[in-house]
């Protein structure tokens, strides 16, 4: 499958007719809108333009292609909504390469084994004898019957082979179901279930299919909770427990919470906290962290409160520095988590709970002092502080000196030098020291980390010339690492195409075309781009770094001009008609693209004062 298929099919397919079908579109000048499908609104905001076929929120901030719209609203990847406007359009794509095609079939397979052995886990949890159990256990921790089944729980009875006899009397073979984690090889080469007497919870992905489970036993086995193993499916350093639920809350809140555990998920959710997510480990990987970023502005981390726990796990997150340019790890090191918070621009806060308390005891029992701790996150670098410093006797010299090596890389990573100043009057005043002597000792530990870039020199000639779009992701690709050191700037709500905003969110993970998982068309396309500027001159860092922002800039520019134009003639026309409300409306309008797109928009000097104001 070519981008050639990705072009018939974009030509084939009508935007205004696809949207159409979802939703009632009223005439708006020469576009369309309705009431927005991805956040709550009573006036409609959600634009349809068919000249650039493509679709604007300006009340959230939604816009994209067909594709986008498709993968958006029935939750599919790129492929999945790219075949459904094919088979819509009577277009046959391209058929994969077989290498794709065997991997994709494998993955589907999984997939489809994992549906399977929920629904059987579920069937076995509340309509057998043999559920009993878990079913007492669930009334114990108070989780009720809807939401167990919202999270599609399920119970794994203690018989070693009754899940594989089910598989496989619906012709899975043993050797698919080890490789989908399902089921165990003894030494002996016999095979049995994994998860016995335990509590299932299956893991989804966004679009809700099941990735792998995890199970908590019911009796004294070890280990208490037991996962999926490593399979093309599931990866725990990639998953988010309850991200299909959390998603749309997620969304209209720009907020998210994390906790640890299964159970804190499913009570916050049944509390109504349904923008709650669960990292299934300590702590959260930058690649979790990334899916958060396209959902949310905040992310808000509960961690356990008791004093002792938190002291470890920051000192094994210390440990873990060296190695944590890994993605895939966890991002335990406070300095790894600010330096995200700077290039990703989100914020990160710690919800600190009672001693003793988890979240799923606190909602519980004690609801208005969750509400407190949520209302009160501390920000992640007085968190760190305030842990360390804990531990710290401040007449100490030695452990003082400690202290701000532990401290100062940290402190780097905060990158503004008022907040750096104002941390090291505060460590300054914790330790009794005199400023400048911390200053000088922070200014000492400092370490700046070293980047590099590679880029690939393949010269091909294109023949049509880029689009600024295309311009854009074509420089990413060429210069991936100063693209995701501009990850806090770069959104794909400016890109029209799917394609291009797939690629954008690969680079920005760090992704090369090298990886294997990528799709093909995608990989193709993106080399076809990479080749297209292969000629131009390598630029140095700074000057890359300029080329990426001055495009991006160009791009949004382009956009925030071409949704003022449209709301422009709306307005004219109304006032042409006299229709007072339809004006109201379309200048409302304008005042939500001034917020979405303020650099177009300068605040009013801080320096030449309105010298009217009685106040100064
Ligand atoms: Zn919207």
């Amino acid at each position: 499958m070519g981008r050639e298929d990705v072009e018939r099919v974009r030509e084939a397919i009508d935007i205004v007719e696809l949207i159409g079908n979802y939703l009632p579109l009223q005439k708006a000048g020469k576009n369309f809108k309705a009431l927005c499908p991805f956040h709550q609104e009573k006036t409609p905001s959600f634009y349809v333009f068919p000249e650039t076929q493509s679709f604007y929120c300006f009340g959230c901030g939604a816009s994209g292609d067909a594709i986008t719209f498709l993968m958006r609203t029935e939750h599919l990847n790129f492929r999945e909504a790219l075949e459904r406007l094919a088979e819509r359009a009577g277009i046959t794509l391209t058929p994969l390469r077989p290498a794709d095609r065997v991997e994709d079939e494998r993955r589907q397979r999984l997939v489809e084994l994992n549906r399977l052995a929920a629904a059987w886990f579920s069937h076995v949890l509340w309509s057998t004898a043999f559920g009993e159990p878990a079913r007492d256990y669930l009334a114990r921790r108070g989780v009720d019957r809807a939401t167990a089944e919202r999270f599609g729980l399920g119970f794994a009875p203690e018989a070693s082979t009754a899940l594989l006899r089910y598989l496989t009397r619906h012709g899975a073979s043993p050797e698919e179901l080890v490789e989908a984690g399902l089921v165990v090889r003894r030494e002996d080469g016999s095979v049995s279930d994994r998860f016995r007497n335990r509590l299932i919870f299956p893991i989804r992905d966004q679009q809700g299919h099941v990735l792998g489970f995890g199970g908590r036993t019911l009796g004294d086995a070890h280990p208490k909770y037991l996962n999926s193993p490593q399979t093309l499916l599931f990866d725990k350093g990639r998953v988010l427990y309850a991200i299909d639920l959390a998603e749309e809350s997620i969304r209209q809140q720009r907020t998210v919470i994390v906790v640890e555990g299964y159970l804190d998920a499913i009570t916050a959710h049944q509390f109504g906290y349904t923008n709650t997510v669960a990292s299934l480990g300590t702590a959260l990987t930058e690649r979790q962290a990334r899916q958060l970023r396209k959902l949310a502005d905040r992310i808000l981390l509960a961690l356990d409160a008791d004093t002792a726990g938190r002291q470890a796990t920051l000192r094994g997150l210390e440990l873990l520095r060296t190695t944590l340019a890994d993605q895939e790890r966890p991002v335990a090191d406070p300095r790894q988590l600010i330096r995200f918070e700077r290039t990703l621009g989100i914020e990160l806060s710690v919800i600190v709970l009672p001693e003793g308390y988890d979240p799923d005891d606190l909602i519980r029992t004690d609801r208005a002092r969750w509400d407190h701790a949520l209302a009160q996150p501390v920000p992640l670098v007085d968190y760190y502080l305030d842990v360390l410093l804990g531990e710290q006797r401040p007449a100490d010299s030695r452990a003082a000196t400690e202290f701000l090596q532990r401290v100062a890389p940290v402190l780097t990573e905060l990158g503004d030098p008022v907040q750096i100043d104002l941390y090291t009057r505060f460590i300054a005043r914790r330790l009794q020291l005199p400023e400048e002597t911390v200053r000088r000792a922070l200014a000492t530990y400092r370490r700046r980390p070293l980047s590099a870039v590679k880029a690939p020199t393949n010269p091909s000639a294109g023949t049509r010339p880029l689009t600024p779009e295309q311009q854009f992701v074509a420089l990413l690709l060429r210069y991936p690492e100063v693209a995701r050191g501009l990850a806090a700037e770069l959104d794909d709500e400016t890109l029209l195409d799917a394609q291009h905003r797939e690629l954008l969110g690969l680079v920005l993970v760090g992704r090369t075309l090298e990886d294997t998982d990528i799709p093909e068309e995608l990989r193709h396309y993106a080399q076809t781009l990479r080749e297209r500027i292969a000629a131009q001159p390598e630029l140095p860092l700074p000057l890359a770094r300029q080329a990426i922002r001055d495009a991006f800039r160009r791009l949004r520019r382009e956009r925030h001009d071409e949704r003022l134009r449209s709301l422009l003639s709306e307005v004219r026309a109304a006032e042409e008609s006299g229709d007072r409300a339809a004006l109201r409306t379309a200048l409302e309008l304008v005042e939500a693209l001034k917020q979405r797109f303020p650099e177009f928009y300068p605040e009013p000097s801080p320096y030449f004062r309105d010298t009217r104001d009685p106040v100064t």
